[in-house]
């Protein structure tokens, strides 16, 4: 042994193998145990057999499984093989002994996929045994000895490096057996002063040393705080036992036997009651004052609190529901029928049947939430409505997590529990309102709950257990629909709302508005009556809408007016009359029809889709001497601006036909506008308006008032279809105008306008843009056309 300790005091050169080592370093005069491949250890055997020597040397990337000449460390260890253990899950422990620190000088061809190298032995310098030398040593021996002590390592480690008094040495074999990074200890090997070295292990103990001391002070805290906490509980437990003998209820445990008699006895599924049971077996380890335990209290309340399991057995009777759908409104025949059909199918296929997803578009006060409220009555089902008007962030439908302070499910969740049971009628509010930023899409979250796949097991971030939806009857509104994501529209059946006509808002107001207002205010008793012509007149000089809510507005206001009189003890008129309107609502705010407008050259009238219906949208046009630019404003969207400038082409192609007399467009500048910030949704469906008022500016003609129109324009003064009609043509008759012109196009939708509008408003099909002027261009009027002229003439 002494012989092989004994390092070769000149440098000798001879070839090795290598081994390399992936995250340990060989020290000499140290034993190590390598764990190798068999493979690797027969091959290695077999070279050392032939003539070669055996050097481990680190390499520089752990990861490496066979590295090249660059991938090892210059330093090695000359090491001997001592004994080896075969491991029972495969490869050896071969138990080696370093011997010499050894410099690879050159690379030599590999042999049997092992790197050769010729090495040559490093030498240990001699040191003097001086005091300082003696100091060093001495510091060593006692850093390891706390060392050896705090890891609980063998003591007779420390009796080995005791025994140790050469400094290269001694640092070795510490090396060897304290916990060191493999560049450390690299570091260390390749310190070929024996001085260096042990100061080095010096420092390196010492910060160790730290290390270990402060894990132990922080481990005795810990045991400290641990030791508080259960002499708490021991005392409590004590005063529980006290309260028992006593006789006193312990609130707590009462409090958690409760919860646990509740959760075994609620319908929630089994992994749900798991999960609640071991949240309560979480709340009883706890001191009853620690923060946590309000938060797991109020889970397990939401968990107890929702409904689940399976909805009871439906009874279908599609008569009564028919009945229903009609004593709550009139009209809406779509809707009504959609709900008939799907009974119908319920009560062939029973509920394997996934309910449909409904979405019902329309103008304020169309009736869609009460419609929904009704359908859930028809269906004998409850009715919750939760509001997505400006939610922006996911965890507002999907909730936040349980670690954020004050988490709550979010707002599907909580409508499950509003309405208590798991088959509810569940309208989802604004859905054309949703908004997203940077805390995640809440349109994503809505798929999950509107896909009849995924949502029999909805997860909520609050809840943490999934919960089944697929027993709801969802139903979405939306006022317009292109601000849906389309994902979302994909999911759902669109069911329109349009707005009613004159005539069907006096029908909803005699038969539900009235009889249902006149309850609300306690006034059944009484024989009041609201006339037929007040209605009208209510509708047409005290509201504008395509719904019925201001006029259900207007009837509760004369209702409450009524009231208070029979309550002071008047006895008022009890017939409301339409010349006494202005009595009870003021005058009136809107004037019906067009009798003050007047034919105006530049104007022309189009009418639009927008969130509250149809509505009329005027389009204004000026000329004037410039550069031959076109200016738009009004906040036009790119397709009308688009719109504008194919009615400009046009015009300028058509110019002669037309009896435009300027010959150069590029010496006028044309202004188009389009007032009261009225954004148009429909984009390119005010082309011919823009074309009119164009052409009327630039020939002086008079636009007829009593006409509005709608249609895409081409290049070529061709009219394209447009969607909307029904809106559009409700908005013209209400305004009281006399002729619509609509593109031949849309002669299919004709039959979705009710008869009493056509027959007051004269609807006119237009292929070509010629037939559109000459039913809205009054006739070239002498001193109007001079003007034109004369601006002809100024050019
Ligand atoms: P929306 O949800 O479309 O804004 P609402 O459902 O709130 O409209 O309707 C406003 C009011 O008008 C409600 O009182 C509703 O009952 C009534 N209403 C709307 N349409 C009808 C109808 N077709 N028949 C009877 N009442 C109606």
């Amino acid at each position: 042994m002494e012989d092989l300790f004994h390092v070769p005091d000149e440098p000798i050169e001879f070839d090795a193998v290598l081994v390399p080592l992936r995250d340990i370093v060989v020290f000499p005069r140290t034993s190590t145990p390598l764990f190798m491949e068999e493979a690797l250890l027969d091959a290695v055997q077999n070279l050392a057999e032939e003539d070669l020597d055996v050097v481990a040397v680190a390499q520089r990337d752990e990861e490496i499984d066979t590295p090249t000449p660059d991938d090892i460390f210059q330093i090695g260890t000359g090491i001997e093989p001592m004994h080896m253990l075969r491991l029972p899950e495969g490869g050896v422990s071969v138990m080696v002994q370093g011997l010499w620190r050894v410099r690879i000088k050159e690379f030599l061809p590999e042999r049997d996929g092992l790197m050769i190298a010729r090495v040559e032995s490093i030498p240990e310098p001699e040191v003097e045994n001086t005091q300082n030398v003696r100091a060093l040593v001495r510091l060593a021996h006692s850093l390891y000895e706390k060392y050896v002590a705090l890891r609980d390592l063998p003591e007779d480690l420390f009796n080995l490096a005791y025994n140790i008094a050469e400094p290269g040495w001694l640092a070795d074999f510490i090396a060897s057996s304290i916990d060191l990074s493999v560049h450390d200890r690299q570091h260390l090997l390749e310190l070929l002063d024996p001085l260096d070295r042990l100061q080095r292990v010096n420092v390196l103990l010492s910060s160790e040393l730290e290390l270990l001391e402060l894990q132990d002070r922080l481990h005795h805290q810990v045991q400290e705080e641990m030791d508080k906490t259960q002499r708490e509980y021991f005392l409590r437990e004590q005063l529980r036992i006290i309260q028992r003998e006593l006789g006193e209820r312990d609130p707590f445990i009462g409090e958690a036997e409760e919860l646990r008699q509740r959760i075994m006895e609620s319908p929630m599924p089994e992994m749900v009651r798991e999960k609640a049971l071991k949240e309560l077996r979480r709340l009883e380890a706890m001191p009853p004052v620690v923060p946590e335990v309000g938060i797991i209290r109020t889970y397990l309340d939401w968990l107890l609190d929702l409904p689940w399991g399976e909805p009871p057995p439906e009874e279908i009777d599609l008569k009564k529901a028919a009945k229903v759908l009609d004593q709550n409104h009139y009209a809406l025949q779509k809707a009504k029928e959609r709900i008939l059909e799907y009974l119908a199918v319920r009560q062939l296929a029973g509920s394997k049947m996934p309910s449909p997803i409904l979405c019902f578009v329309g103008p304020p006060g169309t009736g869609k939430t009460s419609l929904g409220r009704s359908i859930a009555e028809a269906l004998g089902r409850r009715f919750v409505r939760v509001s997505l008007g400006g939610v922006r962030d996911e965890a507002e439908i999907r909730g936040h997590r349980r670690t954020y302070i004050g988490a709550m499910p979010g707002r599907i969740i909580q409508g499950m529990r509003n309405a208590g049971v798991v088959n509810p009628v569940f309208m989802l509010d604004e859905i054309d309102k949703l908004g997203y930023d940077f805390r995640g899409d809440p349109a994503s979250a809505l798929l999950e709950v509107l896909d009849p796949e995924q949502n029999r097991e909805y997860s909520d971030h609050y809840l943490e257990v999934p919960y089944d939806l697929s027993n709801v009857f969802f139903i979405t509104t939306a006022n317009v629909l292109h601000t849906i994501p389309p994902a979302l529209l994909d999911r759902m059946e669109i069911i329109e709302f349009p707005g009613y006509t004159e005539d069907e808002k006096v029908a909803i107001a005699m038969n539900f508005l009235i009889p249902r207002q006149k309850e609300a205010h306690g006034l059944e008793r009484y024989k009041v009556r609201i006339s037929e012509k007040a209605v009208r007149r209510i509708i047409r000089e005290y509201t504008s809408e395509a719904g019925v809510r201001n006029l259900e507005r207007a009837i509760a206001s004369i209702f409450r007016k009524l009231a208070r009189r029979y309550a002071e003890g008047e006895h008022p008129l009890r017939l409301v009359t339409d010349r006494r309107l202005p009595h009870w609502l003021g005058p009136p705010q809107y004037t019906f029809g067009v009798a003050e407008r007047e034919d105006e050259v530049g104007v022309a009238t189009g009418v639009a889709v927008t969130e509250a219906g149809g509505d009329l949208l005027s389009i204004e046009v000026s000329v004037m001497p410039g550069k031959g630019n076109l200016t738009l404003t009004g906040q036009l969207g790119e397709v009308m601006q688009e719109s504008a400038q194919a009615a400009l082409t046009y015009a300028r192609a058509h110019a002669e036909e037309l009896g435009i007399e300027i010959d150069d467009f590029d010496k006028i500048d044309i202004h188009i506008h389009v007032p009261e910030g009225a954004i148009p949704k429909d984009g390119p469906s005010a082309g011919i308006t823009m074309a009119t008022a164009l052409v009327s500016a630039l020939t002086g003609r008079k636009v007829a008032c009593d006409v509005a129109m709608t249609g895409e324009i081409t290049l070529r003064g061709r009219v394209l279809p447009i969607g909307g009609l029904k809106e559009k043509a409700l908005a013209a008759h209400r305004a009281g105008l006399k002729t619509l012109l609509i593109p031949k196009g849309n002669e299919k939708d004709l039959v979705d306008i009710p008869n009493n509008v056509r027959r007051r408003l004269n609807i006119v099909l237009v292929e070509r843009m010629e037939q559109v002027l000459d039913r809205a261009l009054r006739p070239p009027e002498s001193d109007e056309e001079d003007e034109a002229v004369e601006l002809a003439h100024d050019l």
